[in-house]
């Protein structure tokens, strides 16, 4: 549609949708955004639980954390953030380590009292060399950390992740961890880290709050709907705007065992479980992600990862061989549309963290408030899926 004056649609309220909307409604827009669900803020939604008045992360973990100043002081606008530092631990054959890999798992996986130099000459000793860029994830562990330590905290828990053997999975997944050859135990490396004091949902709620921004809940967008608006921003799955014509883009989803039990379950925010024999992959206690309250009872998920079922909520996107040509013959069909945004981790199918959907929608909306002034088409994503 050429109406100048139509207003803007935003197919769902996670993060990419909400700043999309956000900034454009700044710009002087009217913005409608659509979200399937009953609430906003996508998969980083929290809620208070009323028997326990724990704040739960209900799709899983979420922590904030960026090494863009912009994205850190952007988030502040919307909500304060308690300080928070990711600790996370894991239990490999029956014992526990601190992760991700630093010098105290080394010294305890091996039983040793290494300096940082002497670490360093003793895993390099067991890695295998790095004459060639590695092409998959376990050829990347191998090259890093050597064959023990990828065994006992890698290899079982990527093979309960991932659902295929590492040798399948690229490098790039385990590229998101360090290894230290110190004892930080931070599992980011980023330098700005927090907790939104009152929720995710909060915060995107707050980002959605303008006059000219309309939230639609409970309304999944609909293609003929697009006639009715100048553009649309679609953060849904790719490939469900195609009706899945050419099948099914494949993800991995979560199962969430929610158990409630009185005191201290286990001591942390986040337990990975590495063994194979262990069907969970992680336990999260909901309580320590919010460490400035004080609650009695305590809420726990046990994590169970498999193989999205169309209706199932999506997560991770698998990026094996098969499932590039897949997203190929998509990204053919979406040269063919007009009026249309594909955004953020689902339109672009794609592994996103938060504070790069972020830095992502301000991007796509500064170039996208140009193009509508300019009347000029705008982009087709907010990033390129391949
Ligand atoms: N990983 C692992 N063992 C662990 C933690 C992570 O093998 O204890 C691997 C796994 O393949 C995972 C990847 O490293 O998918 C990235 O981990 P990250 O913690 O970033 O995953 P997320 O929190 O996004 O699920």
């Amino acid at each position: 549609m050429n109406d100048l004056t139509a207003p803007l649609a935003v197919a769902g309220a996670g993060l990419s949708g909400a700043v999309i909307a956000r900034e454009l409604a700044l710009a002087g827009y009217s913005v409608h955004v659509f979200e399937q669900r009953p609430h906003v803020a996508g998969n980083c939604h929290t809620k208070r639980d009323p028997a326990t008045g724990i704040m739960e992360h209900c799709f899983g973990p979420h922590i904030f954390h960026t090494d863009r100043p912009e994205v850190w002081s952007y988030v502040q606008q919307f909500s304060t953030f308690q300080p928070f530092v990711n600790r996370v631990k894991a239990i490999a054959g029956h014992r526990v380590y601190t992760l991700p890999i630093n010098l105290l798992t080394i010294n305890q996986f091996f039983q040793k009292t290494f300096s940082p130099e002497a670490a360093r000459h003793f895993i390099a000793a067991q890695a295998l060399p790095r004459n060639n860029e590695p092409r998959s994830f376990e050829e990347q562990a191998l090259q890093w950390i050597g064959a023990p330590l990828y065994e006992a905290f890698f290899k079982g828990y990527t093979q309960k992740q991932w659902g295929v053997d590492p040798a399948q999975l690229p490098a790039s997944i385990l590229q998101r961890l360090p290894v230290r050859f110190n004892y930080d135990d931070n599992y980011f490396t980023h330098p700005y880290q927090g907790m939104p004091t009152h929720g995710y949902t909060a915060l995107v709620e707050r980002i959605l709050q303008h006059p000219q921004i309309h939230v639609h809940l409970n309304q999944t967008f609909q293609r003929p709907q697009q006639n009715a608006f100048r553009h649309v921003f679609y953060s849904g799955s790719l490939d469900a705007w195609f009706a899945h014509q050419a099948g099914h883009l494949r993800y991995r989803t979560l199962d969430f065992h929610r158990e409630v039990h009185q005191g201290d379950f286990q001591g942390n925010a986040v337990i990975n479980y590495c063994d194979a024999d262990v069907p969970w992959t992680r336990i999260s206690e909901h309580k320590h992600f919010s460490p400035w309250e004080t609650h009695t009872a305590t809420v726990i998920y046990r994590e169970y990862s498999r193989a999205a079922a169309p209706g199932d909520v999506p997560f991770y996107p698998l990026h094996l061989l098969e499932d590039k040509s897949l997203l190929h013959t998509y990204v053919q069909l979406a040269d063919q549309e007009k009026n249309i945004t594909f955004i953020g981790r689902l339109g672009t199918y794609r592994y996103l963290d938060m504070d790069k959907c972020i830095a992502e929608a301000l991007q796509t909306a500064k170039i996208c408030r140009a193009a509508l002034q300019a009347d000029q088409p705008l982009p087709l994503w907010s990033a390129p899926p391949l």
